[in-house]
């Protein structure tokens, strides 16, 4: 059974009040771990560790030097890659292949590219004439933040951890990450990582907890803590907004989506199933960016429908180490609970299921497992909870429509904005349905294909900020003005 310890200061430690928590794994509900449970004493620990080697060791490396040292440990973790996936796969119970072949390269590669945008990126200039005629000149450099909070999901922990611990430190800051309790395993073992290549002490610290009233609650609310930055659900944002108010403290979120699809009927049909397929299914639904409502134009609706039922069949739940497995389970428990409920919520209201709509039986030990079925509807209100709020599950509602100007305010009918993908041969309404959805993110006949150099982010109630290639220097510094008088 795997110990998950605090990471702070450079050294591995259990909680001063000796609490723990069991970690339990998704797709059989074995106990995998006892996860070491922070409180304010772990907090304040690495707070003051972080602000030391902030003003200390870290402060003193050169930009070329820390851009090095964020290249070693990209290559640390792919060193220590089945490592990294194996502790991924007991986390969530994701199938091996998505965690090879996605989303452990994704959080060594989040080190590389911050590694070279830091090291390329110039500020700004201005000559400005002054009534003697001698001028002055003024510049701008960028400072670190400071010591930033950095508070993450489970849904895909590497990645979403690494994409802004990367830029951070890259900047000259130094963190404490509050991992997701549900999924404590690549944080702890980057902690290792940090270690072995050199980093020195204090710069990167994790600290396991809870989010109310828990490590997550302290953190934010800690006043050794410059900014925050947070990945999770719009709410915990809200709390997290109130305890940043406090002192002032700059905010990056990004946080829950009800993303579309949205497909015209000269669209090529396999490349938008093989497209909508994945981004309602991948990761078993719980991807931020995933879809869970699909907007089709008449003529093509019910051949989608069955065909999107078709792809749904193909997947098959197990053992995430078996290489036969391409659909996993929930996260929790908790998880399955509330999918299950909003299946029950569309059956009650009338929904036509096309596919699922209940929880697998399986046997074995993977009886044990968060399990739920791929799930596909038609027929539901554009007001039923179904199409409004996030489920985060392997599940969609479709619609036809039949005008751009419909499917333009269906699409915009949501409190959220993060991200939608536009299906069409046409061009031109490719770019005028891009313009007119309100989101941070628009894919055109593709899904999840991202630079790392592109802005990412939510708009409405989906974040604030952008992250990614230069917009990530935006938060993770501070721009100041120096006006010398020539
Ligand atoms: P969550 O908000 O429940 O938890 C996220 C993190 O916040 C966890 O570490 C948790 O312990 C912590 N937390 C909870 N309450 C807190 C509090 N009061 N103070 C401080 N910390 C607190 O989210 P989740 O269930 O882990 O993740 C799923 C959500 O994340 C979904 O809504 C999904 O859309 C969103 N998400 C968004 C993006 C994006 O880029 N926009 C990416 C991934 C996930």
């Amino acid at each position: 059974m795997t110990e998950f310890k605090h990471f702070i200061d450079g050294a591995f430690v259990e909680s001063a009040s000796g609490r723990s928590f069991e970690n339990r794994r998704p797709h059989d509900g074995e106990l995998a771990g006892l996860v070491a449970e922070g409180g304010r004493a772990e907090v304040d620990a690495a707070v003051r560790a972080a602000r030391t080697a902030l003003e200390g060791p870290w402060h003193k490396l050169s930009v070329d030097d820390r851009s090095d040292l964020l290249r070693a440990v990209a290559d640390g973790i792919t060193r220590r890659f089945d490592d990294f996936v194996a502790a991924e796969m007991a986390d969530t119970g994701q199938p091996r292949s998505m965690m090879a072949h996605a989303f452990i390269p994704r959080g060594a590669a989040n080190f590389k590219v911050f590694a070279d945008v830091i090291k390329n990126v110039s500020t700004e200039s201005f000559q400005t004439p002054t009534p003697d005629g001698a001028g002055a000149l003024n510049y701008s450099i960028r400072k670190p933040k400071g010591v930033i909070g950095v508070i993450s999901p489970w849904n895909s922990p590497l990645l979403l951890m690494t994409w802004k611990v990367a830029p951070a430190l890259a900047c000259g800051n130094t963190v404490v990450v509050k991992p997701s309790e549900e999924t404590p395993g690549t944080a702890t073992l980057l902690g290792e990582v940090m270690n072995a290549v050199g980093v020195p002490k204090g710069v990167y610290n994790v600290v396991h907890g809870f989010g109310p009233n828990s490590a997550g609650a302290f953190l934010t609310e800690h006043p050794g803590v410059d900014a925050i930055t947070f990945t999770g659900e719009t709410r915990t944002g809200t709390v997290i907004m109130k305890a940043a108010a406090e002192g002032l403290r700059d905010v990056s979120f990004e946080m829950g989506g009800k993303n579309s699809a949205i497909i015209f009927a000269d669209a090529d049909i396999d490349q938008v199933l093989d497209g909508c397929a994945r981004s309602v299914f991948l990761n078993t639904g719980q991807v931020c960016l995933g879809t869970e409502r699909i907007y089709v134009e008449r003529p093509l609706f019910d051949r989608f429908v069955a065909a999107l039922v078709d792809r749904a069949k193909t997947l098959k739940p197990g053992d995430p180490t078996d290489s036969a497995t391409n659909f996993g389970p929930l996260i929790s428990r908790e998880h399955q609970q509330k999918v299950l409920g909003y299946y029950e919520r569309a059956r009650d209201a009338g929904a036509t299921v096309w596919t699922g709509g209940g929880a697998p039986l399986l046997e074995g030990a993977l009886a044990g497992g968060n399990w739920v079925e791929p799930t596909v509807w038609t027929g539901l209100g554009d007001d039923h909870a179904i199409i409004q709020e996030e489920i985060f599950g392997p599940c969609c509602h479709v619609r036809p429509f039949d005008s751009e100007a419909e499917v333009v305010a269906l699409a915009n009918d949501t409190q959220y904005g993060l991200a939608t993908s536009i299906w069409t041969r046409d061009l031109s309404r490719a770019h005028r349905m891009a313009a007119a959805i309100d989101v941070g993110i628009t894919w055109v006949n593709c899904w999840f294909l991202r630079d790392l150099r592109t802005p990412f982010g939510g708009s409405k109630q989906s974040g604030i900020g952008r992250e990614g290639g230069v917009h990530s220097l935006e938060f993770y510094t501070e721009l100041r003005n120096i006006c010398i008088k020539l």
